[in-house]
């Protein structure tokens, strides 16, 4: 048995079977297989061999066709090598004697001779070193590629195992066999923990070390409530586990009376809890679990679980049916927030060097304005069919939100000239997750309608930490003293211009969180399906002036650590019934 500990970021315990996807091209982990995998192994190496050859076949002649036989021989050479013995008995081996994967014997036996021919000293071999990783490349490509094909057919209860994933990786999983996933990187708020929380899907993300312990179809356990990890594990841990499956259904359970309450606090004050979500068929759920509208809809998903843009016509159809879905509720509606770890593929094939301070979200959009407009005016033409505001993501200058407004405007024209039926007077928003917005939020507000928190980004940008690094992890708190008193700085600004606020990152989901934020002042708060029920307990059983008087206290701290333990030890005394369920543990 192998206990790993990781970051608990998706909540629900699983008992199930591991696949691992090693699907990181640069790093091919050493693992082994079980005895009775070998054959299967060969077998991959062999069909990656043969897929490979014939596409560089393919390649060779329409190479020859535009480019001349001489220049296409280097595709001729390519093949030699994939057909060579002397290459392929190497990767045999290391499968049949060691037990290696199919990658990993492709990859270290590249890596050998790669090694061999850079010191050979002789520019003819030296240069053969490049043609030899891109072969290695095309051949990973194949294995990571069917594996990912395998895992559209693995059986109910299957744990996926990866390196990393990505937000779309994640979202594309088939939730009637794939019950959880365990990642060695990544961090609570990057968006595939993000994703994963929207799916219910329990995970565990940030192990550091599990990739390289786990073997495909080994039996495992992922506490998503603790963070653990249990690799092979013994009967008496599957009882034990099984246990907790018990008592973790008895107490969702007994969430669901809440839904329907009030969401008012012991002495009268209402606090909307709305939800984010990620499509448009996650507003059921959310309003069954009680939440009252939409705070937060990222639409770049739209853009990610498809390998083109999204038409207009298309993105009209998820906009009109979040609006139709909400019948009159609050729904707000975020543009484009693609970027940092939200890569559309072309994207992702052209990677930033520092994607996090880069091109991202309100930034790329105006760099692309074709494609922006085409998103405002499907938002505009939903906005029809009942209420709506649109926000504008990762704003830093004011230019940003008149240039964009300014957009839209010229898009209701348009729309009005068409005789095209919309709002005229969509409200329009901007979230407040950079410290430059947080500290102007003044300013801005007499440009914009409405604000919303983002912490998990104002997090990131004001403690310089990742927000998917696991490595950071410790560094990344909005119970850090800097954090309280920017967003203190926004709900004065908000309160002085009169201008509505709210909060959807997802520490807003947590409930010593939201107690100093409703403490400072924040009245909406926007926050995950599974938040909500945990979210309305804490508001029905607290009093504005307890949680002010919460705030005065949590500001007078230095430190991320005393905020964080008296707030603990506040919401304890609060909701009790929060904490001593086995998340409490
Ligand atoms: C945030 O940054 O807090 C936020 C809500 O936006 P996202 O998580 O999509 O970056
Ligand atoms: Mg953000």
């Amino acid at each position: 048995m192998d206990l790993l500990k990781g970051i608990p970021v998706s909540s629900g315990i699983v008992i199930g079977r591991v696949f691992v996807l090693d699907n990181d091209l640069t790093r091919v982990p050493r693992r082994r297989v079980t005895e009775d995998q070998v054959p299967e192994q060969q077998t991959r190496l062999a069909d990656a061999l043969a897929v490979s050859v014939a596409e560089l076949e393919r390649v060779y002649q329409e190479a020859r066709r535009e480019m001349g036989d001489e220049a296409a021989k280097i595709f001729l050479f390519h093949i030699g090598m994939l057909r060579d013995r002397n290459l392929i008995a190497p990767m045999e081996k290391a499968i049949a004697d060691e037990r290696y994967t199919a990658e990993y014997a492709v990859s270290s036996t590249f890596r050998a001779l790669s090694d061999r021919f850079a010191q050979m000293g002789d520019s003819a071999f030296t240069t053969k070193v490049n043609d030899l990783a891109d072969l290695s490349e095309r051949l990973l490509k194949h294995l990571i590629g069917e594996r990912r094909a395998e895992l559209d057919l693995a059986q109910p209860g299957t744990v996926v195992i990866a390196r990393d994933l990505t937000p779309s990786q994640a979202v594309g999983f088939n939730r009637k066999n794939i019950a959880a996933i365990a990642t060695d990187l990544g961090g609570r708020t990057g968006h595939t923990s993000i994703v994963a929380r929207a799916l219910g899907l329990p995970a565990v993300v940030g192990c550091q070390s599990l990739l390289a312990k786990a073997i495909s179809g080994q039996m495992v356990i992922v506490d998503g409530d603790s963070g653990r990890v249990l690799l092979d594990p013994d009967e008496e841990q599957i009882a034990q586990y099984k246990a907790y499956i018990e008592q973790e259904q008895t107490y969702r359970l007994s969430l669901r009376d809440i839904a329907a309450l009030d969401s008012v606090t012991r002495d009268g004050v209402g606090i909307e809890i709305l939800g984010n979500i990620e499509f448009p068929e996650e507003i059921p759920m959310l309003l069954d679990l009680g939440a009252t509208g939409v705070g937060l809809y990222r639409t770049e998903f739209l853009y990610l679980t498809q390998p083109r843009e999204p038409t207009e016509e298309e993105q009209f159809e998820s906009y009109k049916a979040c609006v139709e879905a909400l019948a009159g509720r609050p729904l707000t509606i975020r543009t484009l927030d693609l970027g940092a770890d939200k890569y559309t593929q072309e994207r992702a094939d052209n990677p930033e060097r520092n994607p996090f301070l880069g091109l991202r979200s309100i930034r790329y959009c105006l760099r692309s304005i074709p494609m922006f407009k085409r998103q405002l005016r499907a938002l505009a033409r939903a906005s029809a069919f009942g209420p709506m505001k649109i926000m504008f993501p990762l704003v830093t200058n004011i230019a940003e939100v008149r240039q964009a407004r300014f957009l839209l405007n010229d898009i209701l024209e348009d729309l009005r000239e068409e005789g095209i039926a919309h709002d005229p007077a969509i409200p329009i928003g901007m979230m407040v997750e950079v410290p430059a917005a947080a500290i102007m939020a003044s300013s801005f507000a007499r440009e914009v309608d409405f604000f919303s928190i983002g912490t998990n980004d104002l997090v990131q940008y004001t403690l310089a930490a990742d927000r998917t690094n696991e490595q950071v992890a410790a560094y990344f708190t909005p119970m850090h003293p800097a954090v309280m008193r920017l967003i203190r700085e926004v709900v004065k600004a908000s309160r002085r211009h009169d201008v509505p606020l709210s909060c959807c990152g997802e520490s807003a989901g947590e409930v010593e969180f939201a107690l100093l934020l409703i403490g400072l002042g924040v009245r909406t708060l926007s926050v995950s399906a599974p938040a909500v029920p945990n979210l309305k307990r804490l508001v029905r059983s607290v009093s504005i002036t307890e949680c002010e008087r919460i705030a005065k206290q949590a500001l007078t701290f230095d430190s991320d650590t005393q905020v964080a333990g008296y707030l603990r030890d506040r919401a304890r005394r609060i909701v009790p019934e929060a904490f001593d369920g086995r998340a409490a543990e």
